[in-house]
């Protein structure tokens, strides 16, 4: 794995870039509660400027709403819900299926709610097309009970329903064949239309491995957000959100650049 910010190909996404960016733990560093992750207002600002320039995505397993409220720009694609749902200029898509499963998930939802209430700290968020249950604030003492919990709950609706699992996050989707990779690479079909887009997807967690592996297959820059070397198929890394900051900047000096030229 390489360090992007040491790459010389960064000129070339300045040039004609499709950034796929997820918003946990890459754009704002993760959060004691999902609603204090707030974006810097100088990332915000940088990433208006690129998406006049380029094409700017938003990826996340948080809903759309959310997104949408968390970073508010308006040139800007977002991907919620892994990318069940997904919205931007000239685009709103819906997965089709996926909306049938909103009154289980509302139902597990409720269930679960009323089933963690005697747990401290655990947090159960219904994004309408899937649900995440945080444990960060959990006793760690206590996660094996969040987990049989989960379990037990879900189990009668086994093959309807997946779980997947996040930095202290469990989450439950529907079981569809649907990811944050999908996803990605619906939109670049949708986006590229002879523009000849490169790829660039950054993320830090075990759902943005699948949009790795995807764009890996198209020649996409892939970068995995870690302090820590961790088995990843990106092939590049950045440490941390700080340093996607400062590879968002250098695109946004790079794009300008790139911007003149024409
Ligand atoms: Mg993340």
């Amino acid at each position: 794995m390489k360090h992007l910010l040491r790459w010389p190909g960064l000129r070339e996404v300045g040039e004609r870039g499709l950034l796929l960016l997820d918003y946990d733990g890459t754009l704002t560093p993760i959060a004691e509660r999902p609603e204090l992750a707030l974006l810097p207002p100088d990332v915000a600002r940088t990433l208006r400027t690129l998406s006049r320039r380029l094409k700017v995505v938003i990826m996340s397993g948080r809903s759309l709403r959310d997104l949408r409220k968390l970073v508010g720009e308006k040139g800007v694609y977002y991907g919620g819900n892994h990318g069940m749902e997904i919205e931007g200029p000239g685009i709103s898509f819906a997965l089709p299926k996926a909306t049938r499963f909103r009154p289980l998930l509302r139902r597990v939802s409720r269930e679960l709610r009323e089933r963690m209430r005697g747990v401290k700290g655990a947090l159960v968020e219904d994004k309408g097309l899937s649900l995440s249950l945080h444990y960060r604030l959990v006793d760690p003492k206590r996660e094996g009970e969040v987990r049989k919990i989960l379990e037990e709950v879900t189990g009668p609706h086994r093959d309807r329903l997946r779980i997947t699992e996040g930095k202290k996050v469990l989450e439950v989707r529907p079981n569809l064949p649907w990811d944050k990779g999908r996803a990605s690479l619906l939109l670049l079909r949708l986006l590229d239309r002879g523009r000849k887009l490169l790829p660039v997807y950054l993320g830090d967690d075990r759902t943005d491995e699948d949009a790795f592996r995807a764009l890996n297959r198209r020649g996409g820059v892939t970068v995995l957000v870690s302090e820590k070397p961790v088995d990843s198929s990106a092939r590049f890394f950045l440490r941390n959100p700080k340093e996607v900051a400062l590879f968002l900047q250098k695109l946004e000096i790079l794009s300008g650049e790139a911007e003149k030229k024409r």
